[in-house]
């Protein structure tokens, strides 16, 4: 099993950071723009948060990988560099961070070529993609493919890598799930209504330790999923670096960027290949 994904470990820890910054709050509606409570609450995320998690990252000696939009990323030039001059990875996540299956055909192309015409610009080599809101569309592991990129992490097939086939050849997936996104936990927002929970972090902590048990048990993929402007704040933080303590005092949890995950799923002879979900339903019985 010298060949296995997972390199010898119980289980595979991908930290992940969504930097979206105030991109989801405008795919919600350019008004907001003019809130300033509302945009604070956003910068807080590239301006407070992510400082905060490299520090954190550094400290505890773990790498990460950061999913960024375009926009973003071109709004605060120096932002990715930063991420990658630390040893980490940035990835795609959209120029503008609306969901692929809600735009008009011929749209999603657009902002994703957009955003890697960004990256490429500052010197940034991108090898995966996470979908706006993990709502990747049936063209997205298409696109994925033919752009060259190696991975997708959106979708919930499975909590192992698998593969997908596209026209454009393969493509890894990453699968993320709503257990272990942040989101779910600390999004609290009145207008646009993003979310109406602050959990408290000590939940958060044991909620994703027996996940991160659960995922050792069966040899998983712990893929988590955070943003810095709801992770970023200090008590999270503090979870946080509980979690990642525990996951290292058990010594059988690898910390791995999603790039090379993907590199060592691709070279796993075991990974399954787990097509898009295909349907075709008789439309009298669901009409819509
Ligand atoms: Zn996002």
């Amino acid at each position: 099993m010298s060949a296995s994904w997972t390199r010898g470990a119980a289980a595979v820890a991908t930290l992940t950071f969504d930097v979206d910054a105030e991109t989801p709050i405008f795919a919600e509606g350019r008004r907001y723009a003019e809130h300033p409570m509302v945009m604070s609450h956003q910068t807080y995320g590239p301006d407070v948060g992510v400082p905060r998690i490299l520090d954190l990252l550094d400290e505890m000696g773990v790498p990460a990988t950061f999913f960024v939009p375009g926009w973003v990323a071109e709004h605060r030039p120096g932002l990715a560099a930063s991420i990658v001059e630390r040893g980490h990875e940035v990835a795609h996540h959209s120029y503008s961070h609306r969901p692929p299956t809600s735009l008009p055909a011929g749209a999603e192309r657009a902002d994703f070529e957009r955003a890697l015409r960004v990256f490429q610009a500052q010197g940034i080599e991108i090898a995966g993609h996470r979908a706006a809101m993990w709502s990747a569309s049936r063209e997205t592991p298409s696109l994925i493919a033919e752009f060259g990129l190696s991975y997708d992490s959106s979708l919930m097939g499975d909590d192992r890598p698998y593969h997908l086939e596209t026209p454009h050849g393969p493509v890894v997936e990453l699968p993320v799930h709503w257990s272990l996104d942040d989101w779910e936990q600390y999004a609290y927002l009145p207008a646009p209504h993003i979310g109406s929970v602050i959990e408290s972090p000590v939940k958060v902590e044991e909620m994703w330790r027996a996940e991160l048990d659960g995922m050792r048990h069966y040899g998983c993929l712990f893929n988590v999923c955070m943003h810095p402007f709801l992770t970023g704040r200090p008590g999270r933080m503090l979870a946080l670096r509980k979690l990642i303590a525990y996951a290292q005092d058990l010594g059988d949890v690898t910390f791995a960027r999603c790039r090379d995950v993907a590199d060592w799923a691709r070279g796993d002879t075991g990974t399954p290949v787990r097509p898009l979900p295909t349907y075709d339903l008789d439309a009298a019985v669901y009409p819509e």
